[in-house]
């Protein structure tokens, strides 16, 4: 289904709101006014931690694409961004495919983000033996940051992408959205969640992402806002995950080698021909690759709210609940090298959401 069909899709579900009563997406779908929400309790003392992370963006898009390094093959899968997490099994899919064609022997893969080890299982799934090189391993990767949302945000410009790279990015949503889906569960800290959006709907990506949105009535929802979407989408709790994806690894017989790589001719030196490039920001010094540059994130840990059940994202910033902390996010700091936590951002952000949070009010 192309995109217009689904704008059709959208004015039709818009065009239901204006019903008086009950609401309707279709003739046959009655939607639930929302509930009375239970607000998140946003206060500086009930931070916990505090992150600040590198999206290593790219305004024509993530690289995707096979070269040459001497005799081997070079496959680069980075730059993703805002969205690292929601691409990580598509764009790893097209990478592998690409690279694995004819090829016989052991692979390497450099990087242990979210990238590196699903480009390493999706080789280890296809039967080959897997070595990854990297600096810093889970943890301490960017990857390990992340608010872990799906939905492919903050991830290129629109008019700085081509037509070839467009489809490589509907057919890696495409991928990664069902194979999250499958990965539901405590195991690998992924789960639904119903998450509410301030503001105008966002062209939809895919005919079914994201699915079950409505824009919501003033009388439908706790929010002191004027305009607000609801659909639901997939969340990863990123630590527990890259456990478990490390733990995949190794069950699997893969091999980790801590080291860092100054220069492509120190790649070139490994014992395997074929070498995955998952590096994010890294490939900006390791490749050259200048259009690479990082937009900051920082983070706010609050005290995990179990009876929160929904996220939010709008002009206050972001809320994703997790079993390890509600985060609150929202910064998006184009330029910035340093990973480091500016305490007067952290401030600010918990401050939006206190005061989104402290106006929430009950639908009568
Ligand atoms: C605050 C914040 C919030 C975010 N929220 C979301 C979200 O909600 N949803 C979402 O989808 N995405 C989100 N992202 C984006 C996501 O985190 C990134 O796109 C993703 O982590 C990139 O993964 P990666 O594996 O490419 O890079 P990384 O996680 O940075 O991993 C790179 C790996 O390469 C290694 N490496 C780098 N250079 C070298 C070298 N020279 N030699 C050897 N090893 C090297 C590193 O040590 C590391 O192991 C967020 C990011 C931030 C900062």
């Amino acid at each position: 289904m192309t995109l217009t069909l689904l704008r059709r899709h959208f004015v039709a579900a818009s065009a239901a709101l204006a019903l008086p009563g009950c609401a309707m997406t279709s003739a046959r779908t009655p939607i639930r006014a929302a509930p009375c929400l239970p607000p998140v309790k946003a206060a500086p003392d009930r931070v916990i931690r505090t992150v600040a992370g590198l999206r290593p963006y790219r305004a024509s898009g993530f690289v995707v694409r096979v070269d040459t390094l001497g005799a081997k093959r070079l496959v680069h899968n980075y730059g993703h961004g805002g969205a690292g997490i929601t691409m990580s099994w598509g764009t790893s899919k097209l990478a592998v495919d690409m690279g694995i064609a004819g090829h016989i022997g052991p692979v390497a893969v450099i990087g242990a983000g979210v990238m590196g080890l699903s480009t390493a299982r999706l080789l280890q799934d296809a039967g080959f033996a897997v070595t990854i090189y990297a600096k810093a391993l889970p943890p301490e990767t960017t990857s390990n940051i992340a608010g872990g949302q799906f939905h492919p945000f903050s991830l290129y410009r629109k008019d700085m992408v081509t037509p070839e790279w467009q489809r490589q990015f509907v057919t890696a949503l495409d991928y990664s959205w069902r194979r999250f889906q499958i990965m539901i569960g405590e195991d690998y800290g992924v789960r639904w969640l119903t998450t509410y959006t301030e503001g105008t709907q966002e062209e939809p990506r895919l005919p079914y992402f994201p699915p079950a949105a409505r824009q919501l009535r003033s009388d439908e929802h706790p929010f002191p806002v004027e305009r607000l979407w609801r659909y639901d989408t997939i969340y990863v709790e990123t630590g527990r995950y890259l456990r478990q994806m490390m733990r995949d690894f190794a069950g699997a017989d893969g091999r980790i080698v801590v080291r860092g790589f100054a220069a492509p001719t120190e790649i070139a030196e490994l014992p395997e021909a074929l070498i995955f490039n998952c590096t994010g920001l890294g490939s900006h010094a390791l490749f050259g690759d200048t259009e690479l540059t990082p937009i900051r994130g920082q983070l706010a840990m609050l005290i995990p709210q179990p009876e929160i059940d929904y996220a939010f994202t709008g002009e206050a910033g972001y809320m994703f609940p997790r079993p390890d902390g509600i985060v609150l996010g929202g910064s998006y700091e184009r330029g910035k090298w340093e990973a480091e936590v500016q305490p007067e951002r952290i401030a600010r952000i918990v401050a939006s959401h206190q005061a989104l949070f402290g106006r929430f009010r009950c639908p009568a």
